[in-house]
């Protein structure tokens, strides 16, 4: 899939790092039904997953009660927020299926008219509802409006695949996009804090925009996406480097990487905060927020003949202000 010839990894770890391995992490099967938002989401498309997509009913809500049971939509399964509309003949729907049925009502096929079923409303409105993302361990319940707004924002939503290059669906928690990202994209894997890596590339005059590497780092417990791409920026081909942490923003920060490349007596160097992959690869890449290689430059430190692009890459992930109690406080989970 990428255009990259090669990526070779001179010595990734410095044997500091725990004996943990991918072959010892507990496979998390992220649950089934999860998958089934994506065809709730997408009108109004291009969320990254903030509070759009209801995940549905059924096995995913908490064990039922007959009010629950009123508040799932006929027709998607989805709860009913306000405004929940009916048909004459009474029969309730959640406001994205109305305005996706053309006026007629799916149960009985009636006229559909506007018309607000307000006693549900206020029962809606009544209710503390967990998150919906209490099967991924969010212990948090919420009245109806304070819900859909901890969920654009809750810790334990999941993440989509930090994969590049494709559009990839897949979502999930960290344990079961890093098996995916092995298994499924083929994605080098390497414990240890440090890297160096040589990236390769027979003919660097082609530079596309899918050209690009992803390798994953496992140290302090946590998993990092080190990109390497090419693209073009303005008229001029570029290579840029980057790091990505596998969580969220708030525990991105406690981390530090550098990256250097070079040779010949020269050498760049860059240091950065990791991007949580909650910021697409995209978004990143659109910041600059990496080492950025001008062509010129690279094929100077590939030295030889300027025919093939060597790149030697060597960088270091560290974590900043060490917490004597160890561990981050993440908020839900430290209430
Ligand atoms: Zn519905
Ligand atoms: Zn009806
Ligand atoms: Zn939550
Ligand atoms: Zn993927």
């Amino acid at each position: 899939m990428d255009m990259l010839d090669s990526i070779e990894c001179v010595s990734s770890s410095d044997g500091l790092e725990e004996e943990e391995t991918l072959a010892h992490l507990p496979r998390h099967p992220y649950p089934k039904s999860v998958g089934s938002v994506a065809g709730n989401v997408g009108v109004g498309g291009g969320g990254n997953g903030t509070g759009a997509g209801a995940i549905a009913g059924g096995p995913m809500l908490p064990p039922a009660t007959s009010v629950h049971e009123l508040l799932e939509c006929p027709v998607c399964t989805n709860s009913m927020y306000p405004p929940i509309h009916q048909c004459q003949n009474g029969h309730t729907l959640c406001s994205t299926c109305k305005s996706r049925v053309h006026n007629r009502c799916p149960t009985c096929r009636q006229e559909l008219g506007d018309i607000r079923c307000l006693a549900l409303e206020k029962v809606a409105e009544s209710l503390e509802l967990p998150c919906k993302y209490y099967t991924l361990g969010c212990p948090e319940i919420f009245p109806y409006y304070s819900k859909l707004k901890h969920e654009s924002q809750c810790n334990f939503r999941p993440y989509n695949c930090p994969y590049a290059g494709s559009e990839c669906s897949i979502i999930g928690d960290i344990p079961f996009l890093v098996t995916h990202l092995r298994d499924d994209h083929k994605v080098d894997m390497h414990s240890g804090c440090t890297f160096n890596h040589r990236y390769v590339k027979s003919n660097p005059r082609e530079v596309e925009n899918a050209t690009w590497m992803l390798t994953v780092f496992h140290c302090f417990g946590q998993y990092f996406c080190l990109h390497f791409e090419a693209f073009q920026l303005g008229n001029a081909p570029v290579y840029m480097a980057f790091l990505r942490f596998m969580g969220d923003e708030n525990e991105a920060r406690n981390y530090t990487y550098s990256l250097e490349v070079g040779a010949n007596g020269r050498k760049m160097v860059w240091e950065g905060t990791p991007r949580s992959i909650r910021d697409s690869h995209r978004k990143v890449r659109d910041s600059h927020d990496g080492l950025i290689i001008q062509r010129n430059m690279a094929l100077f430190f590939s030295g030889g003949d300027r025919k093939e692009l060597k790149l030697r890459v060597t960088g270091r992930i560290w974590k900043e202000q060490p917490n004597p109690d160890g561990g981050v406080c993440i908020p839900n989970l430290c209430s």
